[in-house]
């Protein structure tokens, strides 16, 4: 290939930092440097910037500022949620969740599980990555003190009907929360309509900085703070307000919601054309997930005969980036946990792969990437006994 373009679809993983919020963050690393609980002027000019981020990503969920708290990534919002409900509510010892949630709820549960004799239970989901909203029902006893089922999946893409969830657990008094990180930003998430009383997002899969999160606690849930300290974030989470990432984060949030309805289109034609044209170019391909509730910018395909890492590097060569499962879970040979709970079979979860787009993503960026991945399949395929076996 002469021409080798950069192309990036891996934006679950992490997005770039876009130019307005890189814009918006520049003048804290300058001259606002105060510290925003000080009381003389350079703490003053530096807090207003804070409540107007907070506000902006309140304004994002429709809830009030009051129940913004900043963290420092998704992972930190997760933690704190199910260790601060878990806390205010000793009592209790059942938690329900889904066999699919990202390692950042999943292994605090099995953490839990293990050093603290929690009974966990594991929601199943369908081979389209589905859940059952009866199952959901029935797992919900009085002694469940959290259900935790995230908003959409990092992997597939897959959209979990987390108002109907909430719904449910309210009517129990069972305390909800969501891991929010793919979703926000993506689909209309309007909190007076979805009963969550706790929500996760983090800043670099939106087009903000790594380094800076953010946990909806509704207001009256009992939470107990994650990190004990001063006085900030009313006393939900102390430490020193990180402000440029802060104010990034409020610029990004209300980008996103400037553009989520035209992304709605562009970037779903661009996933789709993507989708269309790999399908048609390479057999023995198969889509993982649920293509009627999906992501806008997520497509996850398994290839026979081929393995996911090996795409990977060919591609990278390319200069296209795509992952092969969660970012934090590849490295290992095992396959994804969630590909293995939809019970996709061995034959093709090991050579799956995620290409997720952003609003940054062009069109000549798709048609470079529709020459490139069937090149790099049949290439990698023409080494495989089993393919020359079986095809
Ligand atoms: N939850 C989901 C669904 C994610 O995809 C991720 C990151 O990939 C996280 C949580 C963790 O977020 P962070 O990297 O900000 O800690």
């Amino acid at each position: 290939m002469d021409n080798i373009m950069q192309v990036y679809l891996d934006n679950n993983a992490t997005s770039m930092v876009s130019p307005g919020v890189r814009e918006a963050m520049l003048p804290f690393f300058g001259e606002l440097y105060g510290n925003p609980s000080s009381m003389h002027s350079f703490g003053g000019n530096v807090a207003k910037y804070v409540k107007e981020a907070r506000e902006k990503v309140a304004a994002m969920f429709n809830v009030t500022p009051e129940e913004i708290v900043f963290t420092s990534c998704g992972s930190e919002s997760d933690n704190h949620a199910i260790f601060g409900v878990l806390e205010a509510q000793p009592e209790k010892k059942h938690i329900v969740t889904t066999k699919v949630e990202h390692p950042a709820v999943r292994n605090v549960f099995k953490h839990l599980a293990k050093t603290r004799g929690y009974r966990v239970t594991e929601l199943s989901v369908n081979k389209k990555g589905d859940l059952d909203l009866e199952e959901v029902k029935s797992s919900l006893t009085p002694d469940t003190a959290l259900i935790s089922v995230m908003s959409a999946n990092n992997e597939t893409g897959n959209i979990y009907p987390i108002g109907e969830i909430a719904t449910l657990a309210k009517e129990k008094g069972i305390i909800c929360h969501t891991d929010a990180v793919q979703a926000a930003g993506k689909i209309n998430m309007d909190l007076q309509h979805i009963p969550v009383d706790l929500l996760s997002l983090s800043g670099h899969k939106i087009h903000a900085p790594k380094g800076i999160g953010v946990l909806f606690i509704r207001r009256g849930t009992r939470v107990s703070p994650f990190i004990i300290g001063g006085h900030q974030e009313s006393g939900r989470r102390a430490g020193t307000e990180n402000v440029p990432y802060i104010v990034g984060l409020g610029k990004a949030c209300e980008e996103a919601v400037q553009f989520m309805d035209a992304e709605m289109h562009q970037v779903k034609a661009l996933r789709d054309k993507l989708e269309s044209g790999l399908m048609a170019a390479i057999p023995y391909s198969h889509i993982n997930g649920d293509p009627e509730h999906r992501l806008f910018n997520t497509l996850n395909i398994g290839f026979e005969f081929v393995e996911g890492e090996a795409i990977l590097m060919h591609l990278s060569k390319y200069g296209i980036a795509a992952s092969s499962g969660s970012a934090c879970t590849s490295g290992s040979l095992e396959p994804s946990h969630v590909l293995m709970a939809m019970g996709i079979p061995f034959s093709y979860a090991h050579g799956s792969c995620r290409f997720s787009l952003s609003r940054f993503t062009t069109d000549a960026e798709i048609d470079y990437a529709l020459k490139v991945i069937p090149k790099v399949i049949q290439e990698l395929r023409e080494l495989s006994p089993f393919y020359t076996e079986n095809k």
